[in-house]
């Protein structure tokens, strides 16, 4: 189930994937990995590309199967797999390049894997504002780090003052000219670099046309404001 994608390869990174967003599993179930996706879900880039590989696809809906149909076995095996010694002497494994922290019960058992294999740094990018603030930021493992990024639909409970965040931007030059710091070295400077940080957006031109030159914290925001004045709006009929 954990798996080395070409891009965090090179950073010696270790990685477990979800299936991006809402869809269908071969059996029928229907899913939404990210309920707290908001603008970012228009223009996912794990809804392309490689993600899209027949057997890429395939592999990260079996691994959802596999926590929906029993999530006590899955923690079991995902330990299994991290006794493996490719897991020892300070390796990192992000939690989703894909998906996010979509149930409390599938959140609390990351919690307990991470506990239990102190050896190895679990990290994420999340959008799961709510869930963190009951679940995780009381009592996190020091081997659990966290940014929240921006582009969901809590991004209004996000303080980036007291919080780790972080946001797409158009170029690393929109990253430095507004002052935060990039992740383009290496992905653990998401989690351990100077806080706030700013990506990139990923090369895929089409996408690259629909974000256009705001930022994920910008379009989220446009977004969530629209949304409040047309329910005002009806509301007032
Ligand atoms: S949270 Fe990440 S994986 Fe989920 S829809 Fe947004 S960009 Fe895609």
């Amino acid at each position: 189930m954990i798996t080395q994608n070409s891009g965090l390869r090179r950073f010696n990174i270790h990685n477990f994937s979800l299936p991006a967003w809402a869809g269908r599993l071969p059996d029928g179930r229907t899913y939404n990995t990210c309920p707290a996706a908001g603008v970012c879900a228009a223009v996912c880039y794990a809804r392309h590309g490689t993600y899209r590989f027949p057997q890429v696809k395939a592999k990260h809906e079996r691994n959802l199967a596999r926590i929906l149909d029993d999530l006590p076995q899955w923690e079991a095996d995902i330990l299994a797999e991290l006794a493996h010694p490719r897991f020892r002497g300070g390796v990192a494994l992000r939690v989703h390049d894909s998906g996010d922290y979509f149930s409390d019960s599938y959140t609390l058992a990351w919690l307990r894997i991470a506990r239990a294999v102190p050896d190895v740094l679990f990290y994420s990018y999340t959008k799961e504002v709510d869930r963190f603030r009951r679940l995780v930021e009381p009592d996190p493992p020091a081997n659990f780090r966290w940014v929240y990024s921006y582009g969901g639909k809590q991004d209004h409970l996000l303080d980036p003052t007291r919080d780790r965040v972080a946001d797409v931007f158009p170029t690393e030059t929109a990253i430095a000219e507004a002052g935060w710091n990039t992740n383009a070295d290496t992905d653990l400077d998401a989690v351990l670099g100077p806080n706030p940080v700013g990506m990139a957006q990923n090369n895929i031109p089409h996408l690259q046309r629909r974000i256009g030159a705001r930022t994920f914290r910008e379009w989220q925001a446009a977004q969530t404001a629209r949304t409040r004045t047309v329910s005002r709006t009806t509301n007032h009929r």
